[in-house]
């Protein structure tokens, strides 16, 4: 879950796919303080992204986490970037 700012009224709001209410064909994700349904998609887009989201989840590692959980320190520090200058 992360927070937007609305496009219409630019007061945090939630963004949350599970959030995702049908409204008619199309699933929307409306502003919880103006109401504006600053997102739509369509069943099938839905779809798509709910499964990226699970593949996403399924197989990327926890970056984050794992940082939070090894000892950075001990971590190598330089970063080379060797190849992109030399295609440059
Ligand atoms: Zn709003």
């Amino acid at each position: 879950m992360q927070i937007i700012a609305c496009p219409t009224c630019e007061q945090d709001v939630q963004w949350d796919m599970n959030h995702l209410q049908k409204l008619g064909e199309r699933w929307v994700m409306a502003c919880e303080k103006c109401g504006d349904p600053f997102f739509s998609v369509s069943e099938e887009e839905k779809e798509m992204i709910l499964a990226g989201i699970r593949l996403t989840e399924a197989y990327v590692p926890d970056i984050i986490h794992a940082y939070d959980s090894e000892d950075v320190k001990n971590l190598p520090s330089r970063v080379g970037f060797e190849e992109i200058k030399k295609s440059n």
